[in-house]
């Protein structure tokens, strides 16, 4: 058999994973109510869960991550204020002008992942009809675009200082936090703590087919459950999702641990040091990104272009080790 006729390995992303069996049966089994009601027992033993992992009062569950950024950035950020962000977030880059869109607020970006003199030479106060009042901070753990780096844990609480001293907020986007628990074992309450409102996905690597949350103090959370209905997110019996999420969380969040190593089996294939992937994510980086793709394409391995001259792979609970192995061979072989 020609390897482009073997089945495709398919790295585009972790959103791309499929409910397991396991996964299904319990949401076949679900119990379920009117959740804009509150009265769905799944969604809220699910939201009770996630605020408990992560020490905060209370947890809304959405129907995707963007929604949860979009909620909780809303609660710290007002009409005609201020959050800062990396240039290359998710709250900034990929979710299509949202928070201006529909929540009237400014982004400023710093270059990088994380850069806290930036933040401190950016930071502005409130000074009335001058200039637009930075009212919130947002970070990305694990950082999508910078090859799901995770941030570091000194410097989180650097900025956790440096917000408490000027009054603004924290919004963490952890839609991969769990890659960077299993990856580092800090422990995800370290992880809520610095964070005023927080931001997690179920549906990357834990492999659930939707949903996300966002969580915050009680006055946070009750008032995005206004906006999330406002928005239209309101949903009805939406404990079959809120299953698959607790499945997750139960089955499939020590198993991101094989995700990163099979990462770091893509990377070194690709010429990437495997030392630099913290997690699932690998970036690398041609002089033009197009035909390295096209090359991927016809050898049966589908990766995404991020940039003109980058490329990113993902792994996650579909992609196997043999998936990964094969894989890796058939990228090694493509000239740079
Ligand atoms: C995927 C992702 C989200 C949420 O995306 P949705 O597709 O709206 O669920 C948010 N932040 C980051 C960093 C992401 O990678």
């Amino acid at each position: 058999m020609s390897p482009a006729a073997a089945a495709l390995v398919d790295l585009r992303s972790d959103t791309l994973s499929k409910p397991t069996a396991g996964m299904r049966a319990a949401m076949a089994a679900a119990e379920v109510g009117d959740d804009v009601y509150s009265e769905d027992p799944t969604v809220r033993a699910l939201e009770e869960r996630l605020a408990g992992l992560f020490g905060h009062a209370a947890a809304l569950f959405t129907p995707t991550g963007s929604m949860a950024n979009l909620l909780a950035v809303r609660a710290l950020v007002g009409l005609g204020q201020e959050v800062l962000c990396s240039d290359s977030a998710h709250i900034a880059r990929a979710e299509l002008g949202a928070h201006a869109a529909y929540t009237g607020i400014t982004m400023r970006t710093w270059a990088g992942a994380l850069d806290q003199a930036a933040i401190e030479r950016m930071f502005a106060p409130d000074m009335g009809p001058f200039f637009v009042p930075t009212r919130a901070i947002s970070v990305e753990n694990t950082h999508n675009f910078a090859g799901g780096a995770v941030l570091g844990l000194s410097e989180l609480q650097r900025l956790r200082n440096f917000a408490d001293a000027n009054g603004v907020g924290i919004h963490l986007d952890g839609a991969r936090i769990w890659n960077a628990h299993v990856a580092t074992g800090t422990p995800l309450a370290t992880y809520g703590a610095i964070a005023d409102t927080m931001a997690v996905c179920l549906s990357k690597g834990l492999g659930a087919p939707v949903g996300s949350a966002v969580l915050g103090s009680s006055d946070v959370i009750a008032e995005a459950r206004v906006w999330r209905k406002r928005m239209g997110g309101g949903m009805r019996q939406v404990g079959i999702l809120a299953a698959a999420g607790l499945y997750a969380l139960d089955h499939h969040m020590e198993r991101l641990a094989d995700d990163h190593a099979n990462a770091r089996l893509l990377a070194e294939a690709c010429g990437v040091d495997p030392s630099t992937v913290d997690t699932n994510i690998v970036v690398v980086e041609r002089a033009d990104a197009s035909p390295f793709v096209a090359a991927a394409r016809a050898a049966g391995v589908r990766v995404a272009t991020v940039g003109p001259t980058t490329v990113r792979l993902v792994t996650h609970l579909d992609i196997t080790l043999a998936d990964a192995q094969r894989a890796a061979a058939l990228l090694a072989k493509i000239p740079d």
